[in-house]
């Protein structure tokens, strides 16, 4: 793939889902049998903070026993030898990327295995379940919540994004829907800006007209066999 040297690479649910992690639109508008309104914005944790602490402790006890799929494993090779720029942007809550090895990666919504404490603005690495209201290991204040981005908060270093987005010569969507701004708007901004645009999904997104190419297929296939491509001419 010549004239690549920089690559900003924004994964979803989609890429998670053969690890056995159900993706966010699967269930006919339901995220494991709850409305997102009921669980992931800040006035259902303000509302109902036990259905709501109880719903991300289930979570995060079930991912800590997935294992990262061919397709993590695909992308953490392609961060460790790819000699250029390299930023997997994901929209995961899940630590499968970095348990794959890839090491260049930005949660913009958060991980599910760290605690935020609302009183000192900590953050701490989190395993363990949070509906009996641990105290903060750095200030001892009851006031943890799960450090994800909730519906209606702003997701993380936004301009670390936007600023990778403007130096790329290649934006690749993978498992995502394109229904979640602002990470939707990325392929548009890309594409503006001339970068080459590819999305890989099980089917197309809502954005899928921006892209200039759509792979479909299943991403433990079609992203390894990206990778590959991206690949063959170092070898
Ligand atoms: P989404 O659920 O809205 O869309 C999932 C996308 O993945 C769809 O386009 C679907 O076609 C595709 N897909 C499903 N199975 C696939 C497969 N095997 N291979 C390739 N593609 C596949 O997900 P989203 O766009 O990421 O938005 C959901 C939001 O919910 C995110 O912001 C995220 O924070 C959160 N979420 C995270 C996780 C996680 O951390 N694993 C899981 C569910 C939801």
């Amino acid at each position: 793939m010549p004239d690549i040297r920089n690559i900003v690479i924004l994964t979803g649910a989609g890429i998670s889902a053969e690890s056995g992690i159900d993706t966010f639109r699967g269930g006919g508008g339901l995220w494991e049998q709850h409305r997102v309104e009921d669980v992931a914005t800040p006035e259902a944790f303000e509302r109902d903070p036990d259905l709501v602490l109880r719903f991300y402790d289930m979570r995060r006890e079930a991912i800590q026993t997935k294992l990262p799929n061919p397709a993590h494993e695909a992308l953490a090779r392609l961060d460790a030898a790819w000699d250029g720029d390299l930023l997997i942007v994901t929209q995961n809550v899940d630590d499968l990327h970095e348990r794959a090895g890839a090491r260049r990666v930005l949660h913009m919504h958060g991980e599910h295995l760290n605690a935020w404490c609302t009183a000192c603005d900590a953050r701490t690495r989190w395993t363990e379940p949070m509906i009996d209201r641990p105290a903060c290991p750095a200030c001892g204040q009851k006031a943890l919540r799960p450090d994800v981005v909730w519906f209606g908060e702003m997701p993380y270093e936004m301009d670390r994004i936007y600023s990778a987005i403007r130096t790329a010569d290649l934006f690749v969507s993978i498992g995502t829907s394109g229904a979640v701004y602002p990470a939707a708007g990325f392929v548009r901004d890309a594409r503006q800006l001339g970068v080459r645009t590819l999305e890989l999904n099980l089917e197309r997104s809502e954005g899928s007209a921006w892209f200039h190419e759509t792979r479909l297929g299943r991403a433990s296939e079609v992203v390894p066999e990206w990778v590959d491509e991206v690949l063959a001419p170092a070898r």
